[in-house]
């Protein structure tokens, strides 16, 4: 029986997963990585750690499907965006630990640029927001840490990769150095429009040609994985970044349709097709993951916290014993009474992008309870996105018709159920929640030839279960109204803190 590898690399663990030719995942593996936090906001990883916990799970998962390896058709790679590596060509050895996407070392100097008059332009080129969450900065900071390291990048004797570039060129004994479209979005460093390094971007942030990555679409072969690695070579086929690769794996092919996931944060992508979009609202747009060589776009808005505001229900508040069991306390009131948490707890993402907010409960009286917090708690992840979606929407002028969820927070039906009637939109949880490996295994199954066409993938897509509004619309905007008014207030008390 053939199979599809999709290799999963996340912040925390390096996932594995195998797929039949019917799409369904017939195993899954996972191996942890370890992070370092050696200053306030700093994180860091050893990329040689990523590469170790990534052939693991892989070894791993195909030990316990009992799957030859000679049985892969093709292997799809996915991963943490926007992490930075920097390793020697010749020794494969990395000059530098890994800078984490939520590293925020390079903070100052992306205020720097915030205030030089470029960011205009950057943001004009790359479709991002000036911030250190994108690997440019990061980039820059190895280059000036490293003694020697831009003499050595000039002449291409140290490279730079994000994850993918990193595992392929191990994958390949450093015989292939490339990037897909998705991840190359991501580093600030690309021109969105056109695909390509961008040459004034480069100049601008002081990188040297001469150690990038070669830029590919995210499904074709680019490479083949050494058979010392899996026990037979396997072509590489697909490559997407984490979020990327998600909105493929939820059949999102087409403009309009949009996925989020309820992690640790969230993430919402919309497709808006071959047109490359402008947010008016501080989204990013960015690549999609395609299907063919042409150019297809997202557009995509990030929460920090969402279901890290259960975490600390859990584990500083001690209101409830697990994130599963605030579903029943949730659903235990019939409303927050008027409470409304807002979880900044590192500033506001989209679309308020607030580095100096900080969280807020209010509306308290003597009459609340802790169920209420944990409701208020749910319902923000719910509000912080509909903020999002609206952003979308008058970004990509497409109206959403549904919204596809996955992550681990998107298992609690209160949350879906109340974030259908916040948006009042109909919400779709498929069978797969492991979206992102399953649209790694996509875009490396079309290389292959494995399966036909994004038609044939749309049947594999199969809903759980469907969340309908049922809340009235007057409910629903005094409630929003509320919120707003919550966020604002938010703002204000870090405001009056000078
Ligand atoms: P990540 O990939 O960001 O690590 P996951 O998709 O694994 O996150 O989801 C884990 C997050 O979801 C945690 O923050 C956890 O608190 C939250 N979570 C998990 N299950 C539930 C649940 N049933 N209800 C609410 N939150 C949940």
């Amino acid at each position: 029986m053939p199979y599809i590898l999709a290799l999963d690399e996340g912040t925390t663990s390096a996932r594995a997963a195998l797929y039949d030719r019917e799409a369904r995942r017939i195993a899954i593996e996972s191996a942890p990585i370890p992070c370092r936090y050696p200053q306030s906001g700093w994180v860091e990883q050893d990329a040689e750690d990523i590469w170790v916990s990534q052939v693991e799970s892989a070894r791993r998962v195909l030990e316990t499907a009992s799957v030859s390896p000679s049985a892969l058709v093709a292997l799809g790679i996915t991963n943490q965006r926007e992490t930075t590596i920097v390793w020697d060509r010749t020794t494969g050895r990395p000059v530098a630990p890994a800078i984490v996407w939520q590293c925020r070392r390079t903070a100052a100097e992306c205020d720097e640029i915030q205030h030089s008059g470029r960011a205009a332009t950057i943001s004009a080129k790359t479709g991002l927001v000036i911030d250190a969450y994108f690997s440019a900065t990061k980039l820059q900071w190895i280059l000036r840490a490293v003694p020697d390291a831009y003499a050595k990048a000039r002449d291409g004797e140290i490279l730079f990769g994000t994850v993918d570039t990193w595992l392929i060129w191990r994958l390949t004994n450093g015989a292939v150095h490339a990037t897909d479209t998705s991840n190359a979005s991501r580093t600030m460093l690309m021109n969105l429009e056109s695909g390509d390094w961008d040459r004034e971007l480069l100049d601008y942030f002081g990188v040297p040609h001469a150690m990038l990555p070669r830029i590919v679409p995210s499904s074709g072969v680019v490479g083949v994985a050494a058979a010392e690695h899996f026990g037979a070579e396997v072509p590489i086929g697909g490559i997407a970044g984490d979020q990327q690769a998600a909105l493929f794996g939820q059949a999102c092919f087409r403009p309009g349709l949009c996925k989020n996931t309820y992690g640790t944060g969230c993430f919402a992508l919309m497709h808006t097709g071959a047109r490359r979009p402008v947010s008016g609202n501080q989204l990013v747009a960015t690549r999609a993951a395609g299907s063919g060589d042409s150019p297809v776009y997202a557009i995509e808005g990030s929460i920090f916290i969402a279901g890290a505001a259960v975490q600390w229900l859990r584990d500083k508040l001690g209101l409830i014993r697990t994130a599963s069991e605030s579903e029943t306390v949730a659903a235990s009131v019939p409303d927050t009474d008027g409470v409304y948490l807002v979880p900044a707890f590192v500033g506001l993402g989209a679309p308020h992008w607030d580095a100096s907010a900080r969280g807020i409960v209010c509306g308290i009286t003597q009459a609340t309870s802790a169920q209420h917090i944990v409701r208020a708690a749910l319902e923000s992840i719910a509000y912080q996105t509909r903020e999002l979606v609206e952003a979308m929407e008058a970004d990509s002028g497409e109206s959403l018709s549904e919204l596809r969820v996955d992550g681990g927070a998107a298992a609690n039906n209160f949350l879906m159920q109340f974030q259908a009637d916040i948006l009042g939109r109909r919400l779709v949880r498929p069978v797969d929640t492991e979206t992102t490996a399953l649209g790694a295994s996509f875009l490396a199954g079309l290389a292959a030839g494995f399966w036909k066409d994004c038609g044939e993938l749309e049947q594999f897509w199969q809903p759980q279960r469907t969340f309908e509004p049922r809340m009235q619309v007057e409910r629903r905007e005094e409630l929003y109204d509320g919120w707003k008014t919550a966020v604002r207030r938010c703002r204000l008390a870090d405001h009056s803190q000078g």
